[in-house]
C-alpha cells in the first residue's frame, strides 16, 4: 500500500519533471536562438563599420559570410557564439566545424514558440533587413558605389569614406538597430513570464505532492531523501528554481531531525555516524550527556570514543564492530563506558555500515543508549533472587511451589530429602500423591476454595512408603499472573513424640509408671470438689511398705527398686480403671477411689493387702522375700472434707495400721 502511494507518487513527479525538463530545453534553445540573431546584427554592425574605417578587405569578407550564415546560404558553424569571429582561422573551423545551412528564419520557424514570441522574434529578424540596407549602402559608399534611381549601385564616383562612417552612426541607423533589439528586448520578457509560469505550475504541483506525502507518516523521512536526491539528479533545471525546492526540503529535513532529535532527547537516545572516507565522526546531542563531557570541550573521534569504553570491553567493542563491517551485517552489543570519574556505565549500542558500489565501507551509522538504571535494576533483581534461592535452597524445612491444580512446579533440596522424592520426580507429581493411602485430601482444595492461608499438622507419605507427621503451612499467592500455592513442610515426628515424653514424665513417675504426687494432688482436690458437689462417695487408700529400709540393706537398692516397681504392678493390676493410683513418696503409694464408699474401699483394700503379701519378690538363685503392707483408708465425710484432711486422715490410720502390727488395713 505504503509502496504504492510512494510509487505513484513519484511516476507522477517523474513525468512532471521530464515534462518541464523539455520546456527549459526547448526555453534555452529559444535563448540562444533570440541571443544568436542580437550577435548577428552586432557582428553585421562591427564588421561594416571597421571595414569603412580601416577598408580592410578581411571586415568585408567577414560581413557578407555573417550575412550569408544568417540567410541560410553559408554553412552555419556549430556553436556559433559571441567569440566566433574574434578566435584565428585554424580555431575558429576547429572549435566550430561547419553545420549546415539553415536561415534564421527557419531555425525560428522549428522552435515551439508561443505566437507572442514568434512574432517578437520574427519581427525582430525582419527589421534586420532594414539595418543591413544601411549597412551595404556605407560599404558601397566606401568604395565609391552609389546608388541610381532604381536603388542599384551603378553610380560610380569617389569612395565617399565620411559618408559612409556617417551613414553607420546616423539617427536612421540606430532607429534601425532600436528596432531589432526592442523585439528581442520583448522577446526575452515574454520567454521569462512563460518559464517563471512554467515553475510555478511545478512548484504547485510538488507542493501538492508534499501535502501527500505528509499525509503518508511512514516514509516521511525516507520520501523527504528520496525527492531530495531525485531532484539533485535532475539540476538540469533552473538552479535558481532548483535551489528553492531544495531549500524547502532541506527545511522539511531540518524539522524532521529536530523531531528526531527531540525524540532522542526524550528516551536518552544518542546517534552518531563515522565517515570511513575521511574518518570523522559525528555525534548527536544526546550522546554527550551519555558520556558526561560538554560538547564544547571535546573534538569527537573514533578514538576520544575508544577512551571512554571500559578497559576490560574495549577489545570486544572494537573487534565487533570490525565484524559487522567486514560481514555487512548490523551489529548490537552492550558494554561498560568508564567515565572520568570512575564511575561505570552500560550502554547498548547498534550500528550498522554503508558500501560503495564496490563494496568499499563508506559510512556508518548507530545508536547509542545508557542503560545503566535498567542494568542496576536487572542487578539487584538478580542479588534479590540469589538472595531469595539461597534462603530457599538453605532452609531446613521443605518449601514447595504448586499451581492451582496442585502439581508441583518448584521444590527445594530440603523438600527432597523430607519425602524422598527427586526434583525431577516431584515435577511430575501431585501434592496428593503425598497423603498415606485412605486419607483423605482436605487442606489443599480448602485453601484453593478459600484463598486463605492454613497450618495443619498432617500425615505424609515418603517414597519408601513410611509415613511422617508433617506440620504443613501453605499460603496461596500470586506470581506475575498465576496462583500458586506455597508451603512450608517440616518433619513434626520426633518433635511430638519428645512433646508427648516431656508430658509424660511430668505426670508420671520415673521408676513405677504410676502418677507422681503433683498430679495426684490435683486430681485429689478434683475429685473431691465433684464428689461433695454430687454427694457421692470418695475413699483413698494411704499405704506404705513394711521395713523397706531393710529390704535395701539386704539386697540393696537396685532390688529395693526393682520390689518398688513390683508392688506398683500389682496396685495397677488389682485396682480399677476409674481409680488414680500414685507414687506419693519413697515407698508410699496413695490411691484415690471415686464413687467408692468406704465399705467398698476397706474390702478392697484388705484384697491389695493381700495381693501384695502373697507375691514372692525376686526369683531365681539369689533367694527370694516376701513384702507386707500397711494401708490407712480414709472417705469422705464432714471432717474430712478437704483434700488435706483426706489425706491427713487416711496418714494417720497408716500409721495406726504400723504401729498395730503392720500387715493390714485401719479405717480412718
Ligand atoms: P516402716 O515403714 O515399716 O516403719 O519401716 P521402713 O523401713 O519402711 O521405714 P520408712 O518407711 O521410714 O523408710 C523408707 C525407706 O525406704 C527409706 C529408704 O531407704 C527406702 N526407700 C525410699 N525410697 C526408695 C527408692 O526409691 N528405692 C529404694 N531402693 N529404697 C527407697
Ligand atoms: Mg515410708
Ligand atoms: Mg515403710
Amino acid at each position: 500500500m505504503m509502496i504504492g502511494i510512494v510509487t505513484a507518487i513519484f511516476y507522477k513527479a517523474g513525468t512532471l519533471h521530464v515534462r518541464m525538463e523539455q520546456e527549459i530545453l526547448d526555453a534555452k534553445q529559444m535563448l540562444v536562438t533570440a541571443d544568436e540573431l542580437r550577435q548577428t546584427s552586432d557582428d553585421l554592425t562591427h564588421f561594416a563599420r571597421s571595414y569603412v574605417v580601416t577598408k580592410d578587405p578581411e571586415f568585408k569578407h567577414r560581413y557578407y559570410t555573417t550575412l550569408d550564415i544568417r540567410n541560410g546560404m553559408a554553412p552555419r558553424p556549430k556553436g556559433y557564439a559571441k567569440v566566433y569571429w574574434d578566435l584565428s582561422k585554424e580555431d575558429r573551423e576547429r572549435k566550430h566545424p561547419p553545420g549546415e545551412k539553415k536561415s534564421m528564419d527557419a531555425i525560428i520557424a522549428e522552435l515551439p514558440f508561443s505566437p507572442e514570441e514568434t512574432a517578437k522574434l520574427t519581427m525582430a529578424e525582419a527589421n534586420l533587413n532594414e539595418i543591413v540596407k544601411l549597412e551595404i549602402e556605407a560599404i558601397n559608399a566606401a568604395e565609391g558605389r552609389f546608388k541610381d534611381a532604381e536603388g542599384m549601385y551603378t553610380v560610380r564616383a569617389e569612395p565617399d569614406r565620411q559618408r559612409a562612417i556617417a551613414l553607420l552612426h546616423s539617427k536612421a541607423y540606430y532607429e534601425a538597430k532600436q528596432k531589432i533589439m526592442n523585439p528581442i528586448d520583448d522577446f526575452l520578457s515574454l520567454l521569462n513570464d512563460r518559464i517563471e509560469g512554467i515553475f510555478n505550475a511545478l512548484n504547485a504541483k510538488l507542493a501538492f505532492f508534499e501535502y501527500v506525502m505528509f499525509g503518508v507518516i511512514v516514509g516521511y523521512i525516507f520520501i523527504n531523501l528520496f525527492i531530495y536526491r531525485y531532484l539533485v539528479k535532475r539540476n538540469k533545471l533552473d538552479r535558481q528554481k532548483l535551489e528553492y525546492l531544495v531549500e524547502q526540503r532541506t527545511q522539511n529535513l531540518e524539522t524532521s531531525q529536530r523531531k528526531l532529535q527531540e525524540a532522542q532527547s526524550l528516551a536518552h537516545f544518542g546517534s552518531w555516524e563515522l565517515n570511513l572516507e575521511t574518518n570523522a565522526l559525528t555525534w548527536s546531542d544526546e550522546v554527550y550527556p551519555i558520556f558526561e563531557i560538554d560538547r564544547d570541550d571535546y573534538d569527537v573521534s573514533y578514538e576520544l570514543f575508544a577512551h571512554f569504553i571500559h578497559p576490560d570491553d574495549r577489545s570486544l567493542v572494537d573487534r565487533t564492530y570490525q565484524e559487522s563491517v567486514s560481514r555487512h551485517t548490523p551489529y548490537r552489543i552492550e558494554h561498560r563506558l568508564l567515565l572520568r570519574d570512575g564511575r561505570v556505565k552500560y550502554v547498548l549500542e547498534s550500528g550498522e555500515t554503508f558500501y560503495d558500489a564496490k563494496g568499499t565501507p563508506v559510512r556508518s551509522i548507530g545508536t547509542i543508549y545508557d542503560i545503566t538504571d535498567r542494568k542496576k535494576y536487572e542487578q539487584t533483581l538478580k542479588d534479590r533472587e540469589a538472595l531469595l534461592s539461597a534462603v530457599v535452597e538453605q532452609s531446613m524445612d521443605g518449601i514447595g511451589l504448586v499451581d492451582r491444580s496442585g502439581h508441583f512446579i518448584m521444590v527445594n533440596n530440603a523438600y527432597t530429602e523430607l519425602v524422598g522424592y527427586s526434583k525431577s520426580e516431584l515435577s511430575r507429581m501431585h501434592v496428593f500423591d503425598l497423603l498415606p493411602p485412605g486419607q483423605e485430601p482436605e487442606m489443599f482444595p480448602g485453601i484453593i476454595r478459600t484463598r486463605q492461608p492454613s497450618r495443619r499438622e498432617k500425615k505424609l507419605r515418603r517414597k519408601d512408603g513410611t509415613v511422617f507427621l508433617a506440620e504443613i503451612s501453605a499460603t496461596p499467592i500470586m506470581i506475575g499472573e498465576e496462583e500458586r500455592v506455597l508451603g512450608i513442610v517440616r518433619d513434626v515426628t520426633e518433635y511430638r513424640r519428645m512433646e508427648r515424653a516431656l508430658e509424660y514424665s511430668a505426670r508420671h513417675d520415673a521408676l513405677t509408671g504410676l502418677y507422681n504426687r503433683h498430679v495426684l494432688e490435683k486430681q485429689l482436690s478434683a475429685e473431691v470438689g465433684r464428689a461433695e458437689r454430687y454427694n457421692h462417695p470418695l475413699s483413698l487408700f494411704m499405704l506404705d511398705i513394711d521395713h523397706f529400709k531393710k529390704i535395701n540393706d539386704t539386697y540393696g537398692h537396685q532390688i529395693g527398686d526393682m520390689a518398688l516397681r513390683k508392688v506398683a504392678d500389682i496396685l495397677k493390676k488389682t485396682m480399677r480403671k476409674t481409680d488414680m493410683t500414685a507414687r506419693y513418696g519413697g515407698e508410699e503409694f496413695v490411691i484415690i477411689l471415686p464413687e467408692s464408699s468406704h465399705d467398698e474401699a476397706m474390702e478392697l483394700a484388705q484384697r491389695l493387702c493381700g495381693e501384695i503379701a502373697g507375691e514372692p519378690y525376686m526369683t531365681g538363685g539369689e533367694g527370694e522375700f516376701f513384702l507386707t503392707v500397711s494401708i490407712g483408708v480414709a472417705s469422705l465425710s464432714k471432717s474430712t472434707g478437704s483434700p488435706v484432711k483426706l489425706l491427713e486422715a487416711a496418714d494417720a490410720a497408716m500409721y495406726a495400721a504400723k504401729r498395730s502390727g503392720r500387715n493390714r488395713v485401719v479405717s480412718a
